[in-house]
């Protein structure tokens, strides 16, 4: 019989590194020889090697087939035919592309000063300003040398060197940073690139051997029809030279690249260890040649928020090379010999960019309050000690949630208590007296951990995972609560537990923690007795019978991912179901609302800690819900606290009863939308609005700063094509009225809340009319919803702006609510 099996690829990017990955951990379990053919190409592979499973270049919809040799291969055939058919297909998610094709139209008040524009693709967004510098390319075969005697040595050295060294890396970074790194090592530790260069060895100098491998695999790469896929040749490229440069360290290859000053860098291919080297206070921009939106250094390059472009070539800049450059992702053009014009432009929307992080960041750093003084905990989920200091600079009022079984994880066995205490400490130190709230390990079921041998199963949510296998590893939760305990000497630490579903287990939790405890103090270690216990409440159970919990924790924190698949039956990450997963179901905000309540009536604090925590639409809901603590990731903190500060307590309550109250999930969107449009209603005329006194030197000037304003203000979420509409009627009539007055006008889809904004200059400037030199100008931008309002706002304003006594009163306001009181008055608003 022939031991074949055949299926169809159902993953959006076909089989990139990471499903790869997957698919050669569970082959691996097999002694047979499993091979993967994709039958559109008919590629073949080794499934237990990630760079070969990747070469078969297999796409969405491409039909493959395993073929097993061996004696396990019946077994292997099972085990693989229900991966593939049920596991499979859930093992990856969507890129994170983030590229933006839809063409950009240049402002107005950009063009008109005729800038000397390179157009190229938009890869990570932002403003750059530096001196532009080129990145030398390394030529891989200057490394090419005659065969020695001890080739097999000298690249084990420099395999172990790069390995170690990458671990190291890894074991330091943290998101995206860490994901590329871990990647590297799996490049470097592959079967077929492994095997590669050592079979080459036996005829071939080392660099000679890699050379040989890297050239076969990335041809292999290059003639795939997936992007994605041709964007990993520089990852191939970035561990060759990285092992050549380890065996070989007396070549120079002239790595050496360092940044002097505020700098804008080109590079035809710049490597994810290139990016890492390169300063990032310095870097302000990046131009890469040939990357693509997933290329791990563009990923890299989005998380360290450098501005990014690609599709321009070095040599289509090497005059600029060594002079001031500007790089506007959000336009898609790199700007050189720039002009004065180009260059206020470019100065005052990299202020614009400015302020409005700093009005994010501000709010960052501000008390989470409502605005009827209600204050709530806004606090980070974290999975790694390195995120920590990031999480509280961006706002966090505590560690609500540190997922400690990432510290688990891709590594061949559990790191050690002590290894575990300097991490909690870590994380501790940077809190200073913040509270940490460290989750024991989550691991097993859908978490798989190799080292542990866990059973697969047929339904890992419902199985054997988190406190249910602890009995088992008995040794591993020890070692971790004597971690945590020790480490609570240095902050506020507090121990959750996941997955709790019954008073029995977390009795026999308190059991285990009274005997560590005893252990502790019999060696004499330091330690903390007094740290608080809680459990995550993500088991529909917990929910009856929180009273009772309440006699044996200190705190709650609601698991709103899990809560929300058990309690509704949905699994949280099967796309079939996805439309049934809602945490906006009534059942759920009803089981949200008994366990605060009792958790409450007995003395008890209650969090939350899934992702609907960062969901800002249902933020009014967990307001009226009364939790005193909300987690999430570190990112939505700034923003949650700005919404939270327009939000009333009391309005939220009210609002989450009514919610309660309704039979369904579109009846509770409903409800919130409407609530959300009553909340974000903002006046035609508002301060906000007003720049005074305002120093502009160019009528482009005013209306990019306008405009800009609204962006900054929230009324507008397209400021571009907000100007363009400004831009427009500007060319039919240019809008000087005489007396210094000019009112720039547009009723337009893209302004979100109508809004009358006001500039009076320090200096006159040209109109570019017949009506002479400008200083005060008053523009309308109005919404469809506001009607007929446009020309009448306009024809009166017009009309008052005749009288020299209502010039004068504007000119001589004394502040900018003297201004809208005016205005107010005057135009009947
Ligand atoms: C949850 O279930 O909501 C939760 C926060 O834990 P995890 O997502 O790690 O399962
Ligand atoms: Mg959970």
């Amino acid at each position: 019989m022939k031991n074949q099996i055949q299926f169809r690829c159902v993953l959006p990017n076909g089989i990139h590194a990471r499903p790869a990955s997957h698919l050669e951990k569970v082959c691996g379990q097999f002694q047979c020889q499993i091979s993967l053919t994709n039958l559109r190409n008919g590629n073949t592979a080794d499934a237990k090697s990630v760079l070969a499973l990747v070469g078969t270049d297999t796409l969405l919809d491409d039909d493959f087939t395993l073929s097993f040799d061996g004696e396990d291969s019946q077994q292997a055939m099972a085990m693989l035919t229900d991966y593939i058919n049920n596991e499979f297909p859930h093992c990856d998610e969507a890129l994170d592309t983030q590229a933006d094709d839809e063409s950009v139209t240049l402002p107005q008040s950009l063009l008109r000063h005729q800038p000397i524009l390179l157009q190229g693709k938009r890869l990570a967004p932002g403003i750059g300003k530096g001196v532009l510098v080129g990145y030398r390319d390394i030529d891989l075969n200057t490394f090419v040398t005659d065969i020695q005697n001890d080739e097999v040595t000298r690249f084990e050295q420099a395999h172990f060197q790069v390995c170690t060294s990458l671990e190291q890396a890894a074991s330091k970074a943290s998101g995206h940073e860490k994901e590329i790194i871990t990647a590297h090592i799996s490049i470097i530790n592959d079967r077929t690139f492994i095997d590669g260069i050592k079979e080459n060895l036996a005829s071939n100098s080392t660099a000679n051997a890699i050379l040989a491998v890297v050239e076969q695999i990335t041809t292999q790469l290059s003639q795939s029809s997936s992007a994605y896929l041709r964007e990993r040749i520089l990852d191939i490229r970035d561990v060759a030279i990285q092992l050549l440069t380890a065996a070989y360290p007396s070549i120079d290859i002239n790595t050496d690249f360092t940044l002097t000053e505020p700098s804008i860098v080109i590079a035809n291919d710049l490597t994810p260890s290139q990016f890492l080297g390169l300063d990032k206070e310095l870097l302000q921009g990046l131009i890469l040649t040939h990357a693509g939106s997933t290329s791990h250094t563009v990923i890299l390059a989005r998380a360290f928020n450098i501005p990014t472009l690609s599709g321009i070539e070095a040599k289509q800049c090497t005059d600029a090379i060594n002079s001031q450059i500007y790089l506007d992702v959000n336009l898609g053009v790199v700007s050189t010999q720039p002009n004065e014009g180009v260059c206020r432009y470019f100065d005052r929307a990299i202020a614009l960019g400015k302020q409005l992080s700093e009005k994010q960041h501000a709010f960052a750093s501000q008390q989470a309050q409502t605005s009827d003084g209600k204050t709530i905990e806004i606090a980070a989920n974290i999975a790694c000690s390195i995120e920590a200091p990031a999480a509280f600079e961006k706002g966090a009022e505590g560690i609500g949630l540190f997922r400690t079984e990432m510290l688990f994880m891709d590594r061949s066995e559990a790191p050690g208590e002590d290894e575990q205490l300097g991490y909690y400490r870590e994380v501790l130190e940077a809190a200073t007296d913040k509270s940490v709230i460290i989750r024991t390990m989550d691991i097993g079921g859908d978490k798989p951990i190799d080292y542990l041998n866990l059973p697969q199963e047929n339904n890992p949510f419902l199985g054997y995972r988190a406190v249910r296998i602890y009995p088992e590893f008995l040794a591993l939760f020890h070692a971790q609560l004597r971690a945590i305990l020790r480490a609570a000497v240095h902050g506020n630490a507090k121990i959750m537990i996941p997955m709790i579903q019954s008073i029995e287990e977390i009795r026999w939790v308190k059991e285990q923690l009274e005997i560590v405890k005893k252990q502790l103090t019999q060696e004499g270690q330091a330690f903390n007795a007094d740290v608080p216990l809680g459990i995550m409440v993500e088991i529909p159970s917990v929910a009856f019978i929180v009273d009772q919990f309440c006699q044996e924790v200190d705190f709650f924190s609601i698991g709103s991912n899990d809560m929300t698949q058990y309690l509704l039956a949905v699994d949280r990450d099967n796309a079939s179901v996805a439309k049934l997963y809602n945490s906006l179901a009534p059942a759920f905000l009803r089981m949200l609302n008994q366990v605060v309540q009792t958790a409450h009536q007995h003395g008890r604090w209650v969090g939350l800690c899934g992702e609907l925590g960062a969901d800002a639409k249902v933020l009014p809901l967990l307001i009226g819900a009364g939790l005193d603590e909300i987690s999430m990731s570190a990112p939505k903190i700034a923003a949650t606290k700005a919404t939270l500060c327009k939000l009333n307590s009391e309005d939220c309550k009210v609002l989450f009863e009514q919610a309660c109250q309704c039979p369904t999930i579109a009846d509770v969107q409903a409800l919130l939308e409407n609530a959300a449009a009553i909340q974000e209603n903002k006046p035609l005329l508002a301060t906000e609005c007003v720049m005074k006194p305002a120093d502009f030197a160019s009528k482009e000037e005013v209306i990019q700063a306008m405009v800009g304003n609204l962006g900054l203000v929230g009324r507008t979420d397209n400021a571009y094509k907000l100007e363009e509409d400004v831009w427009a009627r500007e060319e039919v009539f240019s809008t000087g009225l005489g007396h210094g007055f000019a009112i720039p006008h547009t009723k337009s889809d893209n302004i979100r809340h109508s809004s009358i904004s006001i500039a009076h200059l320090n200096q006159p400037i040209d109109w570019q009319s017949d009506s002479g030199d400008v200083d005060f100008i008053i523009m309308l931008t109005l919404n469809k919803a506001q009607g007929d309002q446009h020309m009448r706002i306009f024809s009166t304003l017009a009309r008052k702006l005749i009288h020299q006594s209502f010039r004068d009163q504007l000119r001589a306001s004394k502040d900018d609510a003297e201004i809208i009181a005016m205005l107010e008055k005057e135009l009947a608003i």
